[in-house]
């Protein structure tokens, strides 16, 4: 299926000497130096050179269109809780996918079809309340489901992979391709959309209805409860920031390293798990990125194992000194 080609009309308006707003469509206008501190759950980074947040399929495909026609990179921001955005910020159009939402429950097939900017823990909740098996694990990631789907997200031994069933993607030409799970190679927390530039639009899961919803509800509150209470959800961070490296625990070699609590400017490794790095105030993203880098460090020294990181990191970052 391909996008209606709409005729891009361009309207510049002066904001002020460094800012610009285009209009794509009535509803959609790319910004200039926009700052994405607030658009990540880390609350750092700095602006984006241009954004923009489609609200339907029509001005996704005109933004990504913009983007091929100028010859700009496009980043794609989900809910941003698995970025860490350098203080610099990110050239070119950054994408914002959190507007373009709808859901449908295919009560027959036992599928769901969900748009990229969908919360996670919301349709979690909904499966839940509807008698829906098959999603009360996801109910503690704060993301969105086309990050979901691009990082293989997962917790208490599930994964996006155990229920994916296809995922439409929007091409650079604009057109859509709809890839099943086999074709998205999924891995641990890995898939082949990863560093593509293909945007992930909607996707389908299939789950099982017809369960009582007291008790899907009631394991979706366990797992909700489980993570309250052993993760640092009151403080600004990304999850997890390194891949587990088999067949150990991140935090575990971590904590044993001695970096628990371990501090640098305002940002910290969480005294509650280890595998965390907390925002604990007022941090930049250079501190994060050097923590992080530190921790590599420490775990590669005392324990000869290389910590690979789960966050994704964009934009510039200077080298620790
Ligand atoms: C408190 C906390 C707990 C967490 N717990 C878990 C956990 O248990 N398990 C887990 O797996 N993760 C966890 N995470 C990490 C994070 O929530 C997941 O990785 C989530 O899937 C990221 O979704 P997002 O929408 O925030 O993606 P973003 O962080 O915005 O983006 C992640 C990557 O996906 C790309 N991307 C996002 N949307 C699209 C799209 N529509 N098309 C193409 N590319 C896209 C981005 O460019 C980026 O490369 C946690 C994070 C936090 C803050």
């Amino acid at each position: 299926m391909t996008i209606t080609p709409i005729k891009t009309s361009l309207r510049t308006s002066g904001m002020n000497n460094n800012r610009k707003e285009i209009s794509l469509t009535p509803e959609c206008q790319i910004k200039s130096h926009v700052s994405l501190a607030a658009y990540t759950s880390y609350r750092v980074g700095g602006p984006a050179e241009l954004y923009v947040a489609p609200r339907d399929m029509n001005s996704l495909q005109a933004s990504v269109q913009y983007a091929v026609e100028e010859g700009l990179p496009v980043t794609i921001l989900g809910a941003g809780s698995n970025l860490l955005i350098s203080d610099r910020g990110i050239s070119g159009l950054v994408i914002a996918t959190r507007h373009l939402r709808h859901t449908h429950f295919d009560l027959q097939r036992g599928l769901v079809t969900v748009a990229a900017g969908e919360a996670i823990p919301a349709l979690a909740w909904e499966a839940a309340k509807l008698g829906w098996s098959g999603l009360e694990w996801a109910v503690g990631i704060p993301g969105t489901m086309g990050g979901a789907v691009v990082m293989n997200a997962g917790a208490h031994g599930d994964c996006i992979a155990d229920i994916l069933v296809s995922a439409e993607v929007l091409l650079p030409n604009g057109s859509l391709k709809t890839l099943t799970s086999d074709e998205l190679g999924y891995t641990y927390r890995t898939s082949k959309l990863q560093g593509s530039n293909l945007v992930v639009t909607q996707a389908t899961f299939r789950l099982q209805p017809g369960v009582d919803p007291v008790k899907v509800t009631s394991v979706t509150q366990q797992h909700k409860k489980q993570r309250l209470t052993t993760q640092p959800y009151d403080k600004p961070s990304c999850g997890s920031v390194f891949r587990n490296p088999t067949p150990y625990a991140a935090g575990r070699l971590i904590e044993e390293a001695g970096l628990k609590g371990f501090q640098i400017g305002g940002a910290q490794v969480s005294p509650r798990h280890a595998n965390f790095i907390i925002n604990s105030g007022g941090a930049r993203a250079g501190d994060i990125f050097n923590l992080i880098r530190h921790v590599q460090q420490q775990v590669q020294q005392h324990w000869s194992i290389s910590l690979e990181p789960e966050v994704k990191m964009m934009g510039e970052f200077l080298p620790v000194c």
